[in-house]
Parts: structure tokens; C-alpha cells; sequence
């Protein structure tokens, strides 16, 4: 997957079964992290992530067009900051990639997903609060 280093823009190609190490910013130094806060991923992100993190994975199917998943961005961010170092916390645009939408059988967004060790673990759909998210997947 891709880390946008923070610091200089550099996008830095991070192998998924590396994102709980440290990672520096290959043009900077700066350390980069792959928890702590919701990461943007693609296709090929996304698979790289569920097949190979270390790590449970949620990931918020989401939309720009959708009020609710703007709405429940505050609370996604929030379960990334608690469960720093412990989940990572992707944001899939289902817009831009319908095909990984379509494969995973979403159908209402916000759509929530636990992947641990390559399979689904469990699903929730719908506005939430951080508390309710991580309660759900007994994080
Ligand atoms: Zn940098």
C-alpha cells in the first residue's frame, strides 16, 4: 500500500505485512504510520491488507455522495486514534471502486468490515459511534 508521508508529500510503498514496524519516509526520514489514523486504499491496498496484515483490519466501504459516511468520518477517525498500533482502519471509496464493492457485497454504506488473517471476521452497516464500532468487533 501507499503512506503519503506527512511531512514532504512523498508517497512511500509500504509491503502490508511491514505496517505495524517503523516507516520512515524514504525522501525525508520522517517516520510514517500506517495506524493512528484512517488510510485511504485502493483495490490493490485493500487485498494486500486483508491478505497480509499482521493486524485486524477495518475497513469503512464509504462514498462522497453519502451523508451518513461523511458523518460517521469524525467516529472512524476517533477508533483509529484509540486502537493505534493494534487495527489498522482503511477507507475504501466504493465510487472510485466499485469492483472491490461489488466482490465484498456491500450494498448499504456506511459499510463496516473486520478482516483478521484473510477472512471477514464480521459486518456492520450504518451510522455509528467509535464505541458502538469497536464494541461490535470486539476489538
Ligand atoms: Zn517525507
Amino acid at each position: 500500500m501507499i503512506l503519503k508521508c506527512t511531512n514532504c508529500g512523498q508517497k512511500n510503498r509500504v509491503p502490508a505485512e511491514r505496517v505495524t514496524q517503523t516507516i520512515t519516509c524514504g525522501t525525508c526520514g520522517t517516520n510514517l504510520s500506517a495506524t493512528g489514523k484512517p488510510i485511504a486504499v485502493g483495490e490493490k491496498a485493500f487485498q494486500d491488507l486483508v491478505d497480509n496484515s499482521p493486524i485486524p483490519v477495518v475497513v469503512d466501504f464509504w462514498a462522497p455522495w453519502c451523508g451518513p459516511c461523511r458523518a460517521v468520518a469524525p467516529e472512524v477517525e476517533k477508533l483509529a486514534e484509540r486502537f493505534e498500533g493494534k487495527v489498522i482502519v482503511a477507507k475504501l471509496n466504493t465510487e472510485k471502486h466499485p469492483a472491490v464493492a461489488q466482490r465484498e457485497g456491500v450494498r448499504g454504506i456506511p459499510m463496516f468490515a473486520l478482516y483478521k488473517e484473510g477472512k471477514r471476521a464480521a459486518t456492520q452497516t450504518g451510522m455509528m459511534s467509535a464505541d458502538k464500532l469497536a464494541g461490535g468487533f470486539d476489538l
